[in-house]
């Protein structure tokens, strides 16, 4: 398939705070969008420049070449594409389907195989660089599946992207999102711990996070989030719900691979706390609460 704005349709599903972006992406440069998505005001934007609506995922489907979805848990890929009358089901031949949720590697595989029976290609493609990155296109994009059909979508993908990796098969993106939260909970774990720190010992945070932002310390996490936990700014970026779904995939893999994750259940029980106190739809930042609690 070869995709351009004039010959593609592509279909939308999942227009939260990421996905919002990403297919506003898509649609200024050209592209027919058909969306759907679970409220649908979340919509509107889009609709009001354009796109067209449509009742159910699988509808979505069988009016685009190109179907991309970025819904919130693996229960929620697995419904749209997998019930019956969803995506896979009712994909035109020769469609590429791509979801971009942070889901579960094996699901991903049993997607790409009931697509594959049916003539279809799916790819996994999960993506970092939170809400920032998705606004301003500039996602690190890790896929898994077959390569013709990456190269076939790569002009979308460069849309919303700045770093775009084929990992390997079906499931393969979704491992490398594993390993980019993993290193996500360290990350977290280690900004907030720096601030009590500054904090207790009398020091002036704001101050603190100009040196160690600028040093081997520095992190996207850090700069990006540093100052919003020093301001009590929790409005969700990345909501802590998401973020322990996503520890709770990294558990589980590596798990099923014969090891364990100790730093990431320390972050993970953190987490629960937060959950504990109310904190839920906050952004993860919000750590700091479980630490001054
Ligand atoms: P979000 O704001 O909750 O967006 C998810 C969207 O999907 C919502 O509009 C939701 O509808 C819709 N949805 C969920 N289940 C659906 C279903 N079964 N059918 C139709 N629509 C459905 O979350 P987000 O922050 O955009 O994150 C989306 C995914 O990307 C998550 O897997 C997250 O872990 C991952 N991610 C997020 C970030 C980040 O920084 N935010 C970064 C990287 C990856 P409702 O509004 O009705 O709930």
């Amino acid at each position: 398939m070869t995709v351009t704005a004039d010959s593609t349709t592509v279909g939308f599903v999942g227009l939260g705070i990421m996905g919002r972006s990403m297919a506003g992406h898509l649609q200024a440069a050209g592209y027919a969008l058909h969306v759907y998505t679970r409220t649908r005001s979340s919509a509107q934007d889009l609709l009001d420049a354009g796109a067209v609506w449509h009742d159910s995922p699988g509808e979505v489907a069988a009016n685009a070449d190109v179907v991309i979805t970025m819904v919130g848990y693996p229960a929620d890929v697995e419904q749209v594409y997998l019930e019956p009358g969803g995506i896979v089901e009712r994909a035109r031949s020769g469609a590429i389907l791509i979801d971009m949720t942070t889901s579960e590697p094996s699901l991903a595989a049993r997607i790409a195989e009931a697509a594959a029976a049916k003539g279809v290609k799916a790819l996994d493609a999960p993506v970092s660089g939170g809400d920032v990155g998705a606004r301003e296109a500039r996602l690190s994009i890790m896929v898994g599946g077959d390569e013709d059909a990456f190269d076939d979508v790569l002009p979308l993908f460069e849309l919303m992207g700045k770093n775009i990796v084929l990992q390997g098969p079906a499931g393969a993106g979704q491992h490398t999102k594993a390993c980019n939260q993993i290193v996500v909970t360290g990350n977290m774990l280690g900004a907030t711990e720096a601030l009590v720190y500054a904090r207790r010992a009398g020091l002036d945070p704001k101050r603190v996070l100009e040196s160690i932002g600028a040093g081997a310390a520095a992190s996207f996490l850090l700069n990006n989030l540093g100052p919003k936990m020093l301001d009590g700014d929790f409005a969700p970026g990345f909501f802590v719900h998401h973020f322990i779904k996503d520890m709770g995939i990294a558990i589980a893999e590596a798990e099923r691979l014969g090891f364990d994750l100790p730093g990431v259940k320390t972050a993970l029980a953190k987490y629960e706390k937060l959950v504990d106190m109310g904190c839920r739809e906050d952004g993860t930042q919000a750590l700091i609460k479980a630490y001054e609690d």
